[in-house]
């Protein structure tokens, strides 16, 4: 299968974001949240676990009636009430998790791969039966045996699912290894394919880049890369690298990643780190002379892309790394006309003035902003 040029994305906050410790989203934060994802132009949010409780009912059942224009889908475990759950609260479109490997199957079930097969069947089989569209989850796929997948997503094709999520569940691919496999996968079995993958050593955006170069066309991931332990893919760092990096065409509207961040990070009740990629308060801020200078000479030249692009400015900051032009661009925002041999007197004041271990003076906000290229 050759690699497509569009992907889509369904964004799990509301679903493995809130399962990271500690977080619990009230109803109207979760509305906030799914309005603020659609926004930012996300195909589908997967918006909760409608058998884990009424507040996980409740939750879904709000984000069903938003009307949004991305699809709203429910999670289910591969149990039959799962799905009764889910089309309590008026779900049309399911998501149902079926563990794939021998580990989660044998030790966690209790039971082998035929009879996992078969339960899959039957609740995949159900599902469909009473579901306008159901994607199936193949939980731990990356501890399972290549052919069992293979197998068992070929049986769950035959009774006509057409998505599959390759659940990296805790986040041991590495994005080299894995093209290949996933590539070999693909091939083995044609369908849509997703890549959930966590981020437990870090990796979880380059695997799913990865997975997206081996043909898979959807991404799931998490504003800010919220999760299960150390969490998952961010949404704003695949889609901007999808974006910039590897050509891709998605829905976004990337100006909306800052404040749908601040969002997440307020309900969530964990905050952006200032240098998380794309939207941490550092993303696109410049101390040292050097780079000051050549930003403000071409920005691209320590820029990847515009920050106008995610609706924000880059930020010039005074500090013991500061250099004329830093100094230059600080009196201009403040209309102040210096000379040049005050500047230099200005740079050692502030060099001599910066608190040991880095911190800054200021920021100053940039007022010679470049367009990009
Ligand atoms: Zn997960």
């Amino acid at each position: 299968m050759t690699a497509t040029t569009s992907i889509s994305f369904c964004d799990t906050t509301l679903r493995d974001g809130q399962q990271a410790a500690g977080v619990a989203f009230s109803v109207d934060d979760a509305v906030d949240i799914a309005l603020a994802l659609d926004a930012a132009g996300v195909d589908q949010i997967e918006a909760g676990i409608p058998a884990a409780g009424a507040h996980g009912a409740q939750t879904v059942a709000a984000v069903l009636q938003l009307n949004l224009k991305a699809t709203v889908s429910a999670w289910c475990r591969c149990r039959l009430e799962d799905v009764d759950a889910a089309r309590a609260v008026g779900a049309a479109d399911l998501h149902i998790a079926v563990p794939a490997s021998d580990l989660h199957i044998g030790q966690l079930l209790g039971i082998d791969r035929k009879e996992m097969l078969s339960r899959a069947v039957a609740v995949v089989a159900y599902a469909l039966e009473h579901s306008a569209s159901v994607s199936v989850g193949l939980e731990d796929a990356s501890r399972a045996d290549e052919g069992f997948l293979v197998d068992l997503g070929g049986r769950l094709s035959e009774l006509g699912v057409r998505r599959f999520r390759y659940a990296d569940t805790v986040g041991v691919l590495e994005p080299i290894g894995a093209l290949e496999r996933l590539r070999r996968l693909t091939r083995q079995l044609p369908a849509e394919w997703e890549m959930h993958a966590h981020n437990d050593f870090g990796l979880a955006t380059a695997n799913t880049l990865a997975a997206l170069q081996a043909g898979f066309s959807w991404a799931s991931t998490t504003v800010s890369g919220i999760g299960e332990r150390a969490g998952n893919a961010s949404f704003a760092e695949v889609a901007m690298a999808a974006r910039y990096l590897c050509g891709r065409t998605l829905n976004l509207n990337a100006a909306e990643l800052p404040a749908l961040a601040t969002l997440v990070a307020r309900a969530s009740g964990i905050p952006v780190p200032a240098c998380a990629p794309v939207v941490g308060s550092r993303a696109f801020a410049h101390e040292s002379g050097v780079h000051v200078d050549g930003t403000l000479k071409a920005s691209r030249a320590y820029e990847p892309y515009d920050p106008a692009d995610i609706g924000v400015r880059r930020r010039l900051v005074l500090g013991a790394q500061s250099g004329r032009a830093s100094l230059r661009a600080a009196a201009a925002a403040f209309d102040l006309d210096v000379t040049e041999e005050e500047l230099v007197a200005l740079v050692e004041v502030v060099r001599s003035s910066a608190v040991p271990g880095g911190r800054s003076l200021a920021g100053s906000r940039s007022r010679h902003q470049v367009p990009a290229a």
